[in-house]
């Protein structure tokens, strides 16, 4: 706590609840900002935050989404793990704007010693008066709890992650209703990731426009990158929206060998080439070039990379971790994995053509037919192998 203030932490939620400022200010500048949710949809919090009921009577919630279970992203947990006050102040400004006394934050069962860090923040903040009744004397009260997941990749889609908290298989809902009608427990809900709600407090006190002078027009601000596979350096970086692919390997100490692909935005994203190196890393650049940004990991993979391993894994790890609620995605992600494995494996196949075709189609099927996005994504990173001719022969 003492760290966190040393360098102005807390002034913005002492500046808001001083000079009561108005609620709808705080959402009027976030739009002004044009930050983008973290967590991997984009979705911007202003407009997400304008649909709650925030005048309307009774509990409304703050949810932070610390799951991080997308492989390859590593960012959350280092801000739980090094700025934990950083995410407490978020969450009770949230709570401020959204005229709600609780928050949850639902952590990774994994992330032990992040969850300690964030554990020791909170009654840090508690007996500073900074969370609980009255705080700071301003007459407005915000508390906020942990909740540990039990390991399952599901629980970070947001709908599974309020059954979860509620006691429910970590099943996600149909939507709508979306979570500013009916989310945790039935009750208005205000989720965000950890990065999103931490970009809060500078956006306070900066102000939207000093915010969105950062980065490009519609990637405002600065970001959290995940460099992991085959570079000197693995580690999260922090840059100003429009760095390239190739920068962020650059930061990364470079490659450790000759780039095959990069893996951008995590299993559930796509490999591109080494000729998409100098792809600016913002929400439309990756959008026109048909990829996504996701949860910001660049993962680069050298020539000597066994691609049929690597996609067999991927394939294994959406079987495993489809929650087998729909059909689509149930029996699509083990028909992908078969499929894949027949066409990488001399034994009676379609042939090579027949398996690709094959597993096109299940792709299709996962998007179009599946309710949440793991289907829509389980297969994406497998066909852009394919596209890319890292796996299979469609000769
Ligand atoms: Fe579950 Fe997959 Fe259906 Fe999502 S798409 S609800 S993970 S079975």
């Amino acid at each position: 706590l003492e760290g966190y203030r040393s360098w102005g932490g807390y002034s913005a939620l002492e500046r808001i609840l001083k000079e009561k400022v108005e609620p709808d200010a705080i959402i009027d500048s976030l739009k002004t900002s044009n930050l983008r949710g973290r967590g991997g949809a984009g979705f911007p919090p202003g407009i997400k935050w304008s649909f709650m009921p925030r005048n309307a009577p009774g509990q409304k919630y703050i949810l932070c989404n610390s799951d991080e279970g997308e492989p390859g992203t590593c960012k959350d947990r280092d801000i739980l793990r090094y700025n934990p006050h950083a995410l407490v102040e978020g969450m009770a400004i949230a709570g401020y704007v959204m005229g709600a006394t609780v928050g949850y934050n639902f952590i990774r069962g994994e992330f032990w010693e992040p969850y300690l860090q964030i554990e020791a923040a909170i009654r840090e903040a508690r007996e500073a008066g900074i969370l609980g009744e009255n705080i700071l004397g301003s007459g407005f009260n915000f508390d906020m709890h942990n909740h540990l997941g039990a390991g399952a990749y599901i629980c970070g889609e947001e709908t599974a992650l309020f059954n979860s908290i509620e006691g429910f298989r970590g099943e996600p809902r149909q939507k709508p209703p979306y979570p500013a009608e009916a989310g945790l427990f039935g009750l208005p809900t205000a989720i965000n990731n950890v990065e999103t709600l931490i970009n809060l407090p500078l956006i306070v006190l900066e102000g939207g426009d000093a915010y969105a002078a950062l980065g490009t027009p519609d990637s405002t601000g600065i970001m959290l990158f995940c460099l992991s596979g085959d570079v000197v350096t693995p580690g999260v970086y922090e840059v100003e929206f429009g760095a390239t692919i190739r920068d962020l390997i650059e930061l990364a100490g470079g490659p450790l060998d000759d780039i095959a692909a990069v893996l951008l935005g995590g299993v559930s994203g796509s490999f591109v080439g080494p000729d998409q190196l100098d792809l600016p890393l913002t929400f439309e650049a990756t959008r026109e070039a048909g990829v996504a940004l996701g949860t910001a990991v660049i993962m680069p993979f050298s020539s000597s990379t066994d691609f049929d391993d690597v996609t067999k894994r991927i394939a294994a790890f959406f079987r495993d971790e489809s929650c087998g609620q729909c059909v689509p995605c149930r029996v699509g992600t083990v028909r992908q994995e078969e499929a894949l494995f027949r066409l990488l494996n001399p034994a009676p196949t379609n042939g090579s053509a027949g398996e690709i075709g094959l597993l096109t189609e299940i792709d299709q099927a996962m998007k179009l037919g599946s309710i949440c996005g793991l289907g829509h994504t389980a297969g994406s990173a497998i066909q852009s192998a394919i596209t890319l001719g890292l796996i299979g022969d469609p000769g």
